[in-house]
């Protein structure tokens, strides 16, 4: 990719490319050097217009096909996809900064397999027979929403489009995707290949901007869906928006998720998960553990073994193959993350990894461990988004079970544990939407993902998805007389 890159046009809209300068320069920064390499426009309320009123027309088209023709353009999609996947993910990598060997396997591979996925289901989705008595029944027919809005983080842009936008579609949906400002440009590559495959103009379309971008289009009457990913803050604002109207949400929002590690863990897949839940992606997951509970009898191990596998990690170039730890998305991002580092110290944890920014051009950060944190610590117990672990003792079950779930969040969390029955045990208490046992932070798509408590409502991936983007309609059916009291 050259060091200047310019998109066909700021959005995505009707079936093309479409811009309006008049709307506000957003400039798109590589965070491994802090240079603009792109530059999109927010979208004027004529954009915003044209994309709803595309949306509601290609919706009717789109819907009065059958499931396995819908289907069969989200499979062309997922396939053409693939075989663009080097190119997409290094604009990927120049987007978010995340390494090339993180982007080449987990975006816009993740996003061919909701394509895929969701593809095959497409043709499946039924309705069913209810026998009710005399002869009479009821059934039942799923129905398409109408248009869905999507909004976007910034960690993850083409897969978070890909999983909104496979189930929407499948189930017979348009789509209108806002990206996060900072990351604007894979989500404009989703929209193109979807035309490519088959997809009508207008069914999906891409417009960028910032919140009020995002807001204009959930509150808008002709909008009958919205599946934000995004922070606790938005979420709140979002959904409330939504409510007025009584629309449908999706809210996918922040967490502090909790890893359980027992004495009896076999210690070295108990680290890769410590690690991969803490500084994959440079820590800008939702799902990530970063309350790292360590039980007494297997601490020291756990933070010599954690110590020494933190010196094999390559922080720099993302586009290096060998590279695993990429930049923070932007400056800012940084500053929040090394505030919650001088926290931490302020507040006694003891720092035995990394804790520092990185001198030089870019946004980069050491991968960052604290041990000794205590529960009512900043850092335990604020969502921080960057590579900070916490490590926390515990000595028994109860203790631990009680611990992890003494959070307002509800996103994720995982158990070490080599004894069965304690692994369930202590998966059925946990408060939390997605939890793991003796690993971390996998999303196959043919399983739901999803929040509890403040980290969320509704199920992305997986059969769960299709209750979110489609409603059913019950028809009672009489074969006898119909009588009346007079
Ligand atoms: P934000 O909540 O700041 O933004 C999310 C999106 O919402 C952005 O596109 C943003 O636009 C838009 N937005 C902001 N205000 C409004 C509004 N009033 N109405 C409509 N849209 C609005 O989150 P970040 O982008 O900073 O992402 C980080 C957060 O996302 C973390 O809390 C993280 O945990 C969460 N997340 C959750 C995931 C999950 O699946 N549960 C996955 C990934 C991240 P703009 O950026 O232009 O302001």
């Amino acid at each position: 990719m050259s060091s200047v890159y310019q998109p066909l046009g700021s959005h995505f809209v009707d079936g093309r490319y479409v811009n309006d300068e008049a709307g506000e320069a957003i400039p798109v920064i590589y965070p491994a050097d802090g240079k603009v390499f792109a530059t999109v426009h927010g979208a004027t309320p004529a954009i915003v217009e044209q994309a709803i009123s595309g949306a509601v027309a290609a919706q009717k088209e789109w819907a009065e096909l059958t499931g396995t023709e819908r289907g069969r353009v989200l499979t062309r999609a997922a396939a053409i996809m693939r075989e663009r996947n080097r190119e997409l993910s290094e604009l990927e990598t120049h987007d978010t900064g995340k390494p090339m060997s993180e982007t080449l396997y987990a975006d816009a591979a993740s996003g061919a397999d909701a394509l895929e996925y969701f593809g095959g289901l497409a043709g499946t989705l039924t309705g069913e027979h209810i026998p009710v008595g005399q002869g009479d029944f009821v059934y039942t027919s799923r129905e398409p929403l109408g248009v869905c809005v999507g909004i976007g983080a910034w960690n993850y842009p083409i897969q978070i489009a890909s999983w909104k936008a496979a189930p929407a579609l499948a189930c017979g949906n348009a789509m209108i995707f806002k990206p996060s400002e900072e990351t604007p440009l894979s989500a404009l590559k989703l929209a193109e290949i979807l035309i490519e495959a088959g997809a009508p103009a207008g069914l999906f379309n891409v417009v960028q901007g910032r919140g009020e971008v995002g807001a204009s289009l959930v509150s808008d009457p002709r909008v009958d869906k919205v599946s934000l990913t995004g922070s606790v803050p938005t979420g709140q604002k979002v959904y409330a928006s939504a409510a007025a109207e009584m629309k449908h949400a999706t809210m996918e929002l922040g967490g502090k998720s909790p890893i359980i590690i027992f004495d009896d863990a076999h210690l070295d897949n108990a680290v890769s998960a410590a690690i991969n839940g803490n500084f994959y992606s440079t820590g800008q997951i939702c799902s990530n553990g970063t309350r790292v509970f360590v039980q007494d009898g297997i601490r020291d191990a756990f933070l010599q073994r954690l110590s020494e596998r933190m010196k094999n990690a390559v922080i720099g170039d993302p586009m290096d193959d060998a590279t695993t730890i990429g930049p923070m998305i932007s400056d800012r991002q940084r500053q929040i993350v090394l505030g919650y580092i001088a926290k931490g110290r302020e507040e006694g944890a003891r720092l035995v990894a990394g804790g520092n920014a990185i001198d030089g051009e870019g946004y980069f950060i050491e991968p960052t461990v604290f041990a000794d944190v205590k529960d009512d610590m900043i850092i335990a117990r604020e969502e921080i988004f960057g590579p900070v672990m916490s490590v926390l003792s515990f000595s028994d079950e109860e203790e631990a079970i009680r611990r992890a779930n003494d959070t307002e969040f509800g996103l994720a969390a995982g158990v070490f544990t080599n004894d069965l029955a304690r692994a369930h045990r202590v998966a059925a208490r946990f408060e939390a939407g997605t939890c793991y046992i003796n690993t971390y932070n996998l999303t196959p798509v043919e399983a739901p993902f999803g929040g509890s408590k403040m980290s969320g409502v509704g199920r992305e991936n997986s059969k769960a998805a299709i209750e979110h983007y489609s409603q059913l309609k019950s028809v009672y059916v009489c074969v006898g007389d119909t009588e009346a009291a007079f």
